[in-house]
């Protein structure tokens, strides 16, 4: 994975900087405080919101991965195969 953050030395203090060299924290004295900001930083990178892929729906979602493709209330109805637990139907998918 490409690093996003990197971390710089200015006159004995640390900062995280970004891709484009934007500051993405304040100067800390430790090494190790900007080693768990870049990971904050990162883990939050990973987190998009997303919108829900089953039909019709529009709700949005704070996406936990790869595999979390739709809101909490279609999760919750629909099992691993994409079958709707009340109505035995397939969930139609937007194609993306
Ligand atoms: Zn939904």
């Amino acid at each position: 994975m490409a690093e996003r953050y990197r971390i710089v030395q200015e006159g004995g203090h640390y900062r995280v900087i970004d891709h484009r060299g934007q500051p993405k924290s304040g100067l800390v004295n430790i090494k190790a405080l900007a080693e768990i900001k870049v990971d904050e930083l990162t883990r939050k990178d990973a987190q998009k919101t997303r919108v829900c892929l089953a039909h019709g729906c529009t709700a949005t979602f704070e996406s936990e991965g790869p595999h979390h493709r739709m809101c909490n209330r279609h999760r919750a109805m629909v099992d691993d195969c994409g079958i709707h637990q009340s109505t035995g139907r397939r969930v139609r998918f937007r194609s993306s």
